[in-house]
């Protein structure tokens, strides 16, 4: 662990927006990761990681507490104990797409329709990453984090992270606290060991253009997804402006079905997997001799935010007068960075959004990206 001359946020996020902050530590192996925010939790600082900065939105103020960059790299390949299938366990500050890279040319299936996914392999879980029908957590075993409460490191089963769409008990979720303050220091996965794979998800199938169930390789997956991406602008890209974001800015919105039914028809529209009632406990005292029928809790629509952007009256390329900020010409989910835009910008742009979408269809479109110092 070591302090360095504190660097504007602005040159180590994607959006380009921030000041520097009070104080910056950089860390290049666990012990110095542990080292850090121990000292930096002793001190009773504000603090927080930083990763690839793919997913911040930083304020124009000096960030008043430190900021300490994860570095850490490695890969270690160890046995699964199911056959066929291999476990790596990756470095913190990783880079993710590094990750998918090496998966895909070692044969490890599971990881490559994420592929070009900016940020570092510790953040990955943070949001649950994913595209195109696959998130992390159908591959993730575990995670090392420390949890600022206890100051102690631990091994945490997927299963106890909270994981969901986008989200986790590790996410700054905007006006909400996270509900576990921890900074994971490595992450497992479990891979199939194969070069080629067949391709279920219908997503993955649209994306890929796949008519038939034929296995397809690996590293094909990988080079379609990349160019698909870059297609969208979504595949950071110094020389394209569209890029300088942090992919999608608001999260599709999750509304109860009655509401879903009073958008227009033609609004895209996704069913949320309801949470499985499975066990339904009734205390030994006021058990009779009944098991109530299972209730079912009217279900959750997920629906798209770009249509409702665009139907909004809200284009792609859209900029308001002499902002430096803008909505990717590629992708209406994007708010860009045209060069030299101040956070101030950024979030005048999102707020019009937000505003124009709740007037015409009554529902507040939610950040994606982890905000610091700045209010929507
Ligand atoms: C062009 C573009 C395309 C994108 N496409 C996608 C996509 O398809 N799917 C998707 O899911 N996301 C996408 N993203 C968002 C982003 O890439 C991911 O969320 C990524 O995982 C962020 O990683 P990072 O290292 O950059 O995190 P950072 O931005 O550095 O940090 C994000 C948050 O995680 C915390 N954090 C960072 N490291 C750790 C750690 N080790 N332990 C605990 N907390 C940590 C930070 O404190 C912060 O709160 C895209 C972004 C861009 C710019």
């Amino acid at each position: 662990m070591h302090e360095i001359a504190p660097v504007p946020l602005a040159a180590l996020t994607t959006l380009e927006t921030g000041g520097a902050p009070e104080r910056m530590l950089e860390a290049t192996t666990t012990e110095g990761l542990v080292e850090a925010l121990r000292a930096t939790w002793t001190r009773g600082d504000e603090w927080f990681v930083l990763g690839g900065g793919s997913n911040l939105f930083v304020g124009d103020d000096e960030f008043e507490g430190t900021v300490i960059r994860v570095r850490t790299t490695g890969i270690d390949e160890l046995p699964s104990p199911h056959e066929g299938r291999i476990r790596l366990r990756v470095q913190a500050g990783h880079g993710w797409d590094d990750l998918v890279a090496y998966a895909v040319e070692h044969g490890y299936a599971g990881l490559e329709a994420m592929s070009g996914i900016p940020g570092t392999v510790g953040a990955a879980p943070v949001q649950n990453i994913g595209a195109y029908g696959q998130e992390i957590q159908e591959t993730l075993v575990e995670v090392e984090l420390i949890d600022e409460a206890t100051g102690e490191v631990s091994t945490v089963p997927a299963g106890d992270l909270g994981l969901g769409f986008r989200t986790s008990v590790l996410k700054h979720h905007y006006g909400s606290e996270p509900q576990r303050r921890a900074v994971i220091l490595s992450v497992t996965f479990d891979l199939r060991v194969a070069h080629e794979r067949v391709v279920r998800g219908e997503q993955l199938r649209r994306a890929l253009v796949l008519s038939d169930d034929r296995p397809v390789p690996l590293a094909w997956v990988r080079e379609r997804i990349l160019a698909t991406r870059a297609s969208k602008g979504m595949l950071w890209d110094e020389e394209d402006p569209d890029t300088h974001g942090v992919g999608s800015f608001f999260q599709n919105a999750i509304v109860p079905e009655a509401v879903a039914r009073s958008l227009p028809p033609e609004c895209p529209r996704w069913p949320v997997q309801p949470d499985l009632d499975a066990v339904t406990v009734i205390p030994l005292a006021s058990y009779d001799g009944l098991v109530p029928a299972p209730r079912r809790e009217p279900a959750d629509v997920k629906v798209s935010a770009a249509w409702l952007i665009e139907h909004a009256g809200i284009r792609k390329g859209f900029r308001l007068p002499r902002s430096r900020a803008s909505l990717s010409t590629k992708h209406a989910l994007a708010l860009t960075n045209r060069g030299g835009a101040t956070a101030a910008e950024v979030a005048e742009l999102a707020r019009f959004i937000q505003s124009r979408v709740h007037s015409e269809f009554g529902l507040v479109l939610q950040p994606e990206p982890v905000l610091v110092g700045v209010e929507l």
